[in-house]
């Protein structure tokens, strides 16, 4: 191996990720008096998150009557009965004061005549229980995450976040099972540096890359979740991806849900208006995992649109242009670029494209990263905490509800900071680290970067990409995801013959995109393993053979550990935390979910 040295840093908290959730986190324990660094791959103003368009969900009522224990439910509901009531109870109260936070920062959000935050109607988003639609999601027009990206990036700096931007982590150091740093690679000057810390949060985001087409960045690779695997701990409910409805048919770019919610329908080739007939009260406003299922068979059934009858139409050419110039102008351009539709005249096609992970490093309500030891499912990981998409709190559950995302970030990125000041002391001393801390990453990282095999990473990652696509996707059967099963198998044992051309450490980004593709071939082996396993239909996870929901056996969690010497999946359960937070409400009983 190649002489390396690593150049040595001392925080109390270290934030992995600038995204909503980590720049959230971070700006908490700054707040908090701890001395916090924040590491980006890209600079933190391009996370993924400033991608996001529709909004964010809390029952501020501004639009008529709301209340969060509505929110709650809904979001219970939408889960369908995976999601932690605990938690989610914890989402939903909180969700109005961290709008509000953001606010006061300085969000620029849509305002109605009389001045408040403007809230549109969202998927699954529902008043008194489930009676109709409700307005329940703030928005700045349909660039929601970039005003809220923007704010709480300067936020950060205000309070002297230290930011490590271009920095590339690696590997979580380990002691006895105790977190004690991380250590990254910088990508301008090629350094290498070890972070020693007293908790490290993981806010790295998701892992939509795993598969072909979907809506996330090119740098949503699940890095956190990799290095949980690596370090011998379990992710949760993998096997829950989400798939959006209305995907730019086929350049796979989302047209947000909030075009919808804005008076936007879906028709098929008969120009039938068939979300009537799958959710009779909601209709075009059903949940994500609902309306992707209800299109995907419109096309089977052979009412597709198109030449090859092979996508949907997503009207919004019925709705007044200066409403879409207003409140919908980014994705007005974007079906004009990708799809060369004007939204005034056209419909847009669209196809369900993956969007969204459920699944995740699991955590508590505090932030704090869960294992099971024993016989004790809620044991906390020392030193560890996961935040936002790359976390299973679990608020989701099964089927994220749209808007709930946002909010997820700045609720639990806040209560991370609160945790890590009612636990941490400010410049407490700390042990020193073993002098090998880290060699095994290096290892890891040297064996890639002089990787002289015959396949290059990108014909490997296609393979990964259209095997996920072809096994795992809308609606699964056993016989199907046992192929998955096997192609991913066979992936992993291919994988070591990649081939890396550039040996060089600075801004090598074959060398990264290689790092990348091992960490979503770790995820992708999880997911597609526990999805052969769980042999139910619950919310985005649509068995063919086993279409119904089986509370009895299958109301749990799953979590899977990854061996990396041979690939080999093992899997155990969690109990879902069918109980509420406090008293103030009570648990929501399982129902069948009809809209
Ligand atoms: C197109 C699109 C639109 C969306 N619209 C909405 C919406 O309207 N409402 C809603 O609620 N949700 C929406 N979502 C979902 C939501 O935006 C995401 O789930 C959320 O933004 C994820 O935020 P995050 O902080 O967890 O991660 P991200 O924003 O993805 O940030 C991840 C961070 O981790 C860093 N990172 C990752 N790996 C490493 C590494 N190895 N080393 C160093 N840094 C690393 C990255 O640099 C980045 O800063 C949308 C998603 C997409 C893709």
């Amino acid at each position: 191996m190649a002489a390396y040295s690593w150049i040595d840093h001392t925080f109390d908290v270290v934030v992995v990720g600038a995204g909503g959730s980590g720049l959230r986190s971070a700006l908490g324990c700054a707040q908090a008096g701890l001395k916090t660094a924040c590491i980006s791959k890209v600079f933190p103003t391009r996370s993924h998150t400033v991608a996001a368009q529709g909004g964010i969900s809390a029952a501020l009522g501004n639009m008529g009557e709301d209340d969060w224990k509505w929110h709650m439910f809904d979001t219970v509901k939408g889960s369908d009965w995976l999601g932690d009531q605990d938690a989610i109870e914890y989402l939903t109260k909180n969700a109005p004061a961290a709008v509000y936070e953001l606010e006061h920062w300085g969000v620029p959000f849509s305002r109605t005549e009389d001045g408040k935050i403007y809230q549109r109607a969202f998927g699954g988003m529902t008043r008194n229980f489930g009676e109709a639609p409700v307005q329940r999601t703030c928005a700045a027009a349909d660039r929601t995450g970039h005003a809220m990206l923007h704010t709480m990036y300067g936020q950060s700096l205000r309070h002297a976040v230290d930011f490590f931007i271009e920095y590339i982590a690696l590997d979580l150091i380990m002691e006895n099972g105790v977190c004690r740093g991380v250590t990254a690679w910088k990508l301008d000057d090629g350094s290498l540096h070890r972070f020693r810390a007293q908790t490290v949060v993981l806010a790295t985001g998701g892992y939509g890359r795993a598969y072909l087409s979907c809506t996330s960045a090119h740098t949503c690779t699940g890095d956190g979740g990799a290095m949980v695997l690596r370090a011998g701990l379990p992710l949760q409910d993998m096997e829950f991806v989400q798939f959006h409805p209305t995907g730019i048919f086929p350049a796979g770019c989302l047209i947000t849900e909030g075009a919808r919610g804005e008076g936007g329908y879906l028709t098929n080739s008969n120009g039938e208006r068939f979300m009537e007939r799958y959710a009779p009260t909601v209709k075009d406003l059903a949940p994500r995992d609902m309306v992707a299922r209800a299109m995907t068979l419109e096309i089977r059934e052979g009412r597709g649109v198109g030449p090859n009858k092979d996508h949907i139409n997503l009207h919004l050419d019925h709705l007044d242009p200066k409403l879409l110039h207003e409140r919908l102008p980014g994705i007005s351009e974007s079906a004009k670029v990708f799809a060369g539709v004007d939204v005034t005249r056209a419909p847009i096609p669209v196809l369900p494209t993956v969007h969204y992970n459920m699944g995740g490093i699991p955590t508590n309500y505090h932030g704090e990263v869960l294992t099971k030891v024993g016989g004790d499912p809620d044991s906390v990981v020392p030193g560890l905490m996961a935040v936002g998409e790359a976390a299973c709190v679990s608020v989701h559950g099964a089927n994220r509800l749209g808007s709930n995302s946002l909010i997820d970030l700045v609720v639990f990125g806040r209560a991370v900071g609160l945790r890590c000041g009612e636990k941490l002391k400010a410049n407490a001393s700390q042990p020193s680290l073993v002098k090998s801390a880290g060699e095994d990453h290096l290892a890891r990282f040297d064996k890639f970067r002089n990787a002289k095999g015959a396949t290059p990473t990108a014909k490997l990652r296609d393979k990964m990409q259209r095997a996920m696509q072809d096994t795992c996707a809308v609606y699964r059967t056993g016989p199907v995801l046992e192929e998955g099963v096997q192609r991913m198998a066979k992936l992993w044992v291919e994988a070591p013959d990649v081939r890396v051309t550039d040996r060089s450490m600075i801004w090598n980004t074959d060398l990264v995109e290689t790092l990348e593709f091992d960490n979503l071939l770790a995820q992708s082996v999880v997911t597609v393993n526990g999805a052969a396993n769980r042999t139910e239909s619950r919310g985005a996870h649509a068995r063919e053979d086993f279409p119904d929901r089986d509370d009895v056996n299958w109301m749990k969690h799953t979590l899977a550990w990854l061996d990396p010497a041979n690939g080999a999946v093992k899997i155990d359960y969690r109990p879902v935390h069918s109980n509420t937070m406090t008293n103030e409400v009570e648990p929501i009983p399982p129902k069948k979910r009809v809209y």
